[in-house]
């Protein structure tokens, strides 16, 4: 009863300081989120829609961006880093979605899960922004917010996740998903939390053992 209170307190207080929450990486498309998500691995939004702006304005589908060649690719997203492997892994992608899939993105986030250069927190992510489907995506902001306040007590994202769905069921949907992103983009960061500013201070685990005298 104590810990719903709490993520009753933690998530109205989320909503309060984001309350129209959006992914923050421009696309148009299931395809160009898929891919801007994936671009996105160890780099800023920032970057990737700079990438991105240009490269959907030729390349919006996953025919035209599938007919580059590797070292065309390379060049294109070269900024996002990680550049080689990525541009495999997303003309790999585009090979299946176009052989199998009619160029479409499939829904189902198991399904997802198994192309090339997409983990679970990316099938989670795009299903749920992209689909509306329930999934908790956890990044590296979902990871460190929910193990800092003490809502799961977890060393991996994966389970977070399980913690999450098993202990606050009507929080897995897209708007708490990208509240937690953004809480830990611009407010609980990681290397400087706004903790004098945070009205979570009477609940956070992380502030109250930081602070113990
Ligand atoms: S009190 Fe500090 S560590 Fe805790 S949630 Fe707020 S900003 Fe993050």
């Amino acid at each position: 009863m104590v810990q719903k209170k709490k993520i009753v307190e933690i998530m109205e207080y989320l909503e309060k300081l984001f309350p129209n929450p959006d992914p923050e990486l421009h696309f148009d498309n299931e395809f160009q989120c898929l891919v801007a998500v994936i671009l996105s691995a160890q780099c800023t939004d920032k970057r990737v829609n700079e990438v991105t702006a240009k490269l959907f304005k030729d390349y919006p589908d996953s025919v035209s961006l599938g007919a580059l060649s590797q070292g065309e690719l390379e060049k294109l997203i070269y900024s996002t880093g990680f550049y080689h492997n990525k541009a495999k892994n997303l003309l790999a992608l585009c090979k299946i979605l176009n052989e199998e899939y009619n160029g479409q993105v499939p829904r189902d986030p198991e399904v997802l899960e198994t192309l090339p250069g997409v983990g679970r927190k990316t099938a989670n992510v795009v299903s749920s922004a992209c689909f509306g489907a329930n999934r908790l995506g956890v990044d590296t902001h979902v990871f460190r917010v929910t193990n800092r306040l003490g809502l799961v007590d977890a060393k991996t994202p994966l389970e977070v996740e399980r913690q999450w769905n098993e202990k606050y069921p009507e929080y897995v949907n897209h708007d708490s998903h990208f509240r937690l992103v953004l809480f830990g983009r611009y407010h609980c960061k990681a290397q400087s939390p706004k903790c004098a500013d945070c009205e979570l201070r009477h609940i956070c685990k992380f502030y109250q053992d930081n602070t113990k005298k």
